[in-house]
């Protein structure tokens, strides 16, 4: 599809600009793993069976198996949890290991950068486009007079960074509109890391009555405020953005089996001490009740309840105030089978081992997020990256980068970070973009009865095809 009209006149003017260029990261593995990644089918004879030999064949003992030190302080918890009341599922797990409020791998260590890299940290022009799409967007609504930009997960607000920055260079056009910038994020290590990005550390602790636990203004001058959790932002106009967030949520696991579904549940390794292993439920659990559906061909199933909680309240929020919600990440349309897999030091690494000390993620599936937004909102997507990025016209972009970069190394990280970013084999296949939107967006309300009553309305920039399932 050819850049929309709209967002061709945004792009000339905020990005034609010399503006800043970033040097992009050089990590030779990012988070996604590729098409030869454990995100491939398995049969069901094999699922556990390679799960329980890698686990053995990692057992080097306690202190191993503890990540040694702090480290272990997710494992001992787990233990000593696994011992009084038995198994625990893998959601309970994931969300341990993850956000654990003293010990979890998002809580101390963070990740970005040192574990897996993503879009915004590899080049300015993704998260340049995404703003270039929110304007695009906010003016296909029609201006009003105010907005959020609420973003789930910020990471090291570099995202956030570079759309600010857009902003910043559009502001003639947004200079009647109250924009205020509105973070979620759980982890204490990386909002303080935002907060120096994004402010240069000018930001004071709310009371602990206040929603926001942190506030602060923007260095281009924009209101910020942090958040724990999505309900504690306020309602009103909003846009919305989770960039590799949803993949972070936990996750069920459901095997089937010859006497019907089980859900797999983590428990002590019993011939290993202080090792973790796979089982499966002896009988049904309420999740395998709740979340398989009937009709269900596959044979291992990941469902992320969080996922759909959080998607059904943007589509809430949206239906009620409008606005839009714009999502990224590695997914599925409802066919993948087992894609729990864990990070560290940009390498594989076993998902049972050390929690704590490693990022652990699930493929995000649009199916299911699209069905829980039904009848509230319109979706579109999930488009592929490389797509939808040039659909936003990366292309005319890195054109005016290298245009304006003197040396050549620059235009070696240029092309470099654009061929990441674009690649199929690289993130352009595997990461997909998904929208929410009200349904006045993209269809008119009187356009059922009366086609030819009223002109087109304009595009909704980056997608190609319009969705209203
Ligand atoms: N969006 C960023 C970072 C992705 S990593 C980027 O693309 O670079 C996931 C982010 O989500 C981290 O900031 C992590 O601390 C945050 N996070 C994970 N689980 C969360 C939860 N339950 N609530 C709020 N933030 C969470």
């Amino acid at each position: 599809m050819p850049v929309p009209p709209a967002c061709r006149a945004l792009l000339a003017t905020a990005l034609s600009r010399a503006g800043r260029h970033r040097l992009p990261c050089h990590h030779g593995n990012r988070r996604h793993a590729g098409p030869s990644g454990p995100g491939r089918p398995e049969p069901v004879s094999s699922l556990l069976a390679p799960l329980a030999a890698r686990l053995r064949s990692s057992a080097g003992g306690e202190v191993e198996a503890a990540g040694g030190g702090e480290a272990g302080g997710v494992l001992r918890h787990l233990l000593l949890k696994l011992r009084a009341t038995g198994p625990v599922t893998v959601a309970e797990y994931m969300r341990e290991a993850l956000t654990n409020p003293g010990q979890g791998y998002y809580t101390r260590r963070g990740g970005v950068g040192e574990d897996f890299i993503t879009s915004p940290e590899i080049s300015q022009i993704f998260g340049e486009l995404i703003g270039i799409w929110y304007i695009s967007e906010w003016m296909a609504m029609g201006k009003q007079n105010a907005f959020q930009l609420v973003e789930l997960g910020p990471g090291t607000g570099t995202l956030t960074g570079d759309i600010l920055r857009v902003f910043n260079q559009l502001a003639s056009l947004l200079s009647k509109c109250d924009v205020s910038v509105h973070l979620v994020e759980v982890s204490p290590k990386l909002s303080a890391i935002q907060a120096e990005m994004l402010t240069g550390g000018k930001v004071q602790s709310n009371p602990e009555n206040k929603s926001a636990y942190m506030k602060g203004i923007s260095k281009t001058g924009i209101p910020i405020y942090w958040y724990r959790d999505i309900q504690d932002v306020p309602q009103g106009y909003s846009f919305y953005l989770a960039h590799e967030f949803l993949d972070a949520l936990p996750i069920h696991k459901f095997q089937r089996t010859e006497k019907g579904w089980h859900e797999v549940l983590v428990d002590i390794d019993p011939e290993v001490p202080d090792q973790l292993r796979f089982v499966l439920s002896p009988s049904r659990t309420p999740a395998t009740e709740n979340f398989i559906q009937p009709e269900e061909t596959r044979d291992h199933v990941e469902v992320c309840p969080e996922a759909g909680v959080l998607i059904q309240r943007l589509a809430c929020r949206i239906e009620k105030d409008g606005g839009a919600a714009l999502i990224a990440d590695y997914g599925h349309d409802g066919t993948k089978t087992d894609t729990f897999r864990g990070f560290r030091n940009h390498k594989h690494h076993d998902v049972l081992k050390a929690p704590g000390t490693a990022d652990l993620t699930a493929d995000v599936d649009f199916s299911y997020l699209r069905k829980m937004a039904e009848g509230r909102t319109a979706t579109l997507g999930p488009i592929k990256q490389r797509e939808f990025l040039k659909n936003m016209g990366i292309d005319l972009r890195l054109q005016v980068l290298l245009q304006n970069s003197r040396d050549s190394a620059t235009r070696e990280q240029l092309l470099h970070s654009f061929d990441m970013l674009m690649n199929p084999k690289k993130m352009g296949d595997c990461f997909h973009f998904f929208a929410l939107l009200p349904h006045h967006r993209v269809v008119r309300p009187t356009e059922k009865h009366n086609p030819q009553s009223k002109s087109p309305l304009p595009p909704v920039a980056g997608f190609g095809e319009l969705s209203l399932k």
